[in-house]
């Protein structure tokens, strides 16, 4: 609603909100077009274009001129606007502690820092996987594997050749992994917003488009006595390398201008740079992209960002994923030996 409100003053004009409210209605019409061109039918307002391109960019994992106004609407329906924001104070490692906490109590076993090498394929089916574990490597034989590394990184584990050309050619065509660059600023005084947990959206800057007052939700985090900012920056195109020296310049840029303390009071202790061929990227794929959640190779799912539900985005996207593979699996499959 907030939104909308910002957006209705923005551009004046309450037809726009009547076509938005419209193509989330039925976002399957607008598949044709990119958000940018859907909006410009009504207003090329700089400023209702640059609302809405910082929302896209950081929710949808594109440029408003780089997907399509269906997926815009469909997200917006799907995550109800993303109206409720959470920010785990300990970080989300708190939320992976808890679900090894359910396996383990259940007898189940959770291995960390044991890398998979290869998933075993034989017959066109999966019936295990190799990982590194105390300098060793072991393989676990299982009746299902189910991957969170991505698509790609599957296939790759798997062996290329266990794949048919559709697939593969979708994991070329239809994940978009979004670059990113994230940085941290340690400062004297506050230089936005202090003791509020909040998101501060940029509209108009060079590259950053949201802000967060880190150390009010985490001060733990905080250099002692100093407060902590962290700000994302997305390039202006997510199709291509981006180049991580110019990014980091042009958010050293939108530092000095968006926050007129920062000069003196401010500091840059890390940039973090994901480009579009990071192993971790922001996301794996954009909101109305990606790929299924099952493969070619019978009992070998993908679970993951890679993977949305029409309208689903990043974390949502992956806990959806994972609900609905769950879900199969739980079917098709009884504990015990593969
Ligand atoms: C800075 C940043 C901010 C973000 N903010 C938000 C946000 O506010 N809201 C939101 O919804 N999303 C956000 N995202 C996106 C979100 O973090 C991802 O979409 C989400 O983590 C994807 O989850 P996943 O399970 O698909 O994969 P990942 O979280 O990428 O997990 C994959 C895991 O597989 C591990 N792995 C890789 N190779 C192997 C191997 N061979 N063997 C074993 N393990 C392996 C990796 O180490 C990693 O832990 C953000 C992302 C970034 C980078």
């Amino acid at each position: 609603a907030k939104v909308l409100g910002g957006f209705a003053k923005a551009v004046g004009k309450e037809k726009v909100l009547g076509a938005f409210r419209l193509g989330t209605k039925e976002p399957e019409k607008e598949r044709g077009r990119t958000f940018k061109d859907w909006l410009l039918q009504y207003t090329d307002n700089e400023m209702a274009h640059g609302i809405f391109d910082t929302i896209v960019s950081t929710l949808a994992a594109a440029h408003a001129y780089e997907i399509s106004a269906a997926a815009v609407f469909s997200f917006f329906v799907a995550m109800k606007g993303f109206r409720e924001v959470a920010i785990p104070p300990r970080g989300n490692r708190v939320n992976m502690e808890n679900l090894a906490k359910v396996i383990t109590s259940n007898g189940g076993d959770v291995w960390t820092n044991c890398p998979a090498t290869r998933i075993v394929v034989g017959g066109g089916k999966a019936t295990g996987v190799v990982v590194q574990k105390d300098g060793g490597e072991v393989e676990i034989a299982s009746q299902v594997v189910i991957s969170d590394i991505g698509p790609k990184a599957t296939v790759e584990l798997a062996g290329e050749d266990k794949f048919n050309e559709d697939y593969l050619r979708d994991t070329r065509t239809k994940l978009k992994p979004k670059p990113v660059t994230m940085v941290f600023v340690a400062s004297d005084r506050p230089l936005w917003l202090e003791g509020e947990p909040a998101i501060l959206m940029v509209v108009g800057a060079r590259r950053i488009t949201s802000v967060i007052p880190l150390s009010s939700i985490s001060p733990q985090l905080a250099p002692p006595g100093q407060h902590l900012t962290f700000c994302f920056g997305s390039p202006v195109s997510n199709e291509t390398r981006m180049d991580v020296e110019v990014e980091q310049g042009q958010i050293l840029l939108d530092l000095k201008e968006q926050f007129p303390l920062f000069e003196e009071h401010g500091r840059v202790i890390k940039f973090d740079s994901r480009n579009i061929d990071d192993e971790l990227p922001e996301m794996r794929a954009r909101v109305g992209e990606g790929i299924g959640i099952e493969t070619p190779i019978s009992n070998l799912y993908n679970v993951g960002d890679a993977c949305p539900a029409p309208g689903y985005t990043g974390s949502n996207a992956a806990a959806e994923t994972a609900k609905r593979v769950a879900g199969i699996v739980g079917k098709r499959f009884k504990p015990g030996k593969a």
